[in-house]
């Protein structure tokens, strides 16, 4: 599995490559239970998980939210490649939330948080709104609707790092989400994952969100900004 990370640029030492071999076993034991993923085969755990994690890793320098974590995705990979990062996982699955305590106590990982909750609630909390320099978020939802979850938790000079797949049509139809909200889209890098294409779009935090921002859920969907 090591030749996975390294064929994508990763040179990762034997603590590091060890939590994520206990990762892997801790998301197959609890996957029946928890419905985690529905990928299971080794192999392509490390490659579209693991390292598929990682590929945006290089645009977090700073304490991050990760927003619809599920099993643990992107942001457990980045805590294990910099553990000197303080990370919060924001799921809004009472079980998932369940799962990721269980796996954070069990990798043994230190300035770790999981809030149980949905996003477009918890960012009008004083507490957490603006007050991340990093916001990540893989396979929630469309950008527009992502980046009115995710963007109003960013602070000003911070970036949103969101993992996309072909994002051609989604970045110009978040243009005015970005723009609403208080980003600016800074730059996309586009990574071939052994054929398959990953897209990180980074988007950075220019202003502060008008207070109306995030709606709820309900409009966020039906009338995307
Ligand atoms: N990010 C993980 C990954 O890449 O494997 C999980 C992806 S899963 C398809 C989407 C997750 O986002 C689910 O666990 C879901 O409960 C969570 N989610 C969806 N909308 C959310 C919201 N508004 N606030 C918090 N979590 C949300």
């Amino acid at each position: 599995m090591t030749d996975l990370f390294k064929n994508a640029g990763f040179f990762l030492d034997g603590e590091k490559l060890e939590l994520f071999e206990k990762y892997y076993e801790i998301l197959s034991f609890y996957n029946e239970k928890f419905n985690l993923t529905a990928i299971t085969e080794k192999s392509e755990v490390y490659l579209k998980h693991f390292v598929d994690s990682l590929t945006g890793a290089k645009f977090i320098n700073g304490d991050f939210l990760d927003v619809g974590s599920g099993g643990g995705f992107p942001a457990v990979p980045i805590k294990i490649l910099k553990p000197e990062l303080k990370a919060t996982l924001l799921e809004a699955t009472g079980k998932k939330c369940e799962f990721l305590r269980e796996l954070i106590k069990e990798l043994g990982l230190k300035n770790m948080e999981v809030i149980c909750g949905r996003a477009e609630e918890l960012a009008h909390d004083k507490f957490y709104r603006e007050k991340f320099e990093f916001c990540t978020a893989r396979a929630v939802a469309a950008l527009p609707a992502l980046c009115e979850y995710c963007l109003p938790f960013v602070k000003k000079g911070g970036k949103f790092v969101a993992y996309k797949g072909d994002a051609e049509k989604e970045i110009s139809d978040a243009e005015n989400a970005v723009k609403i909200l208080g980003g600016r889209l800074e730059k996309t890098e586009k990574i071939d994952l052994s054929g398959n294409l990953r897209t990180i779009i980074v988007i950075s935090k220019e202003n502060k969100t008008p207070e109306e921002y995030p709606r709820a859920n309900a409009k966020i969907r039906k009338k995307p900004l």
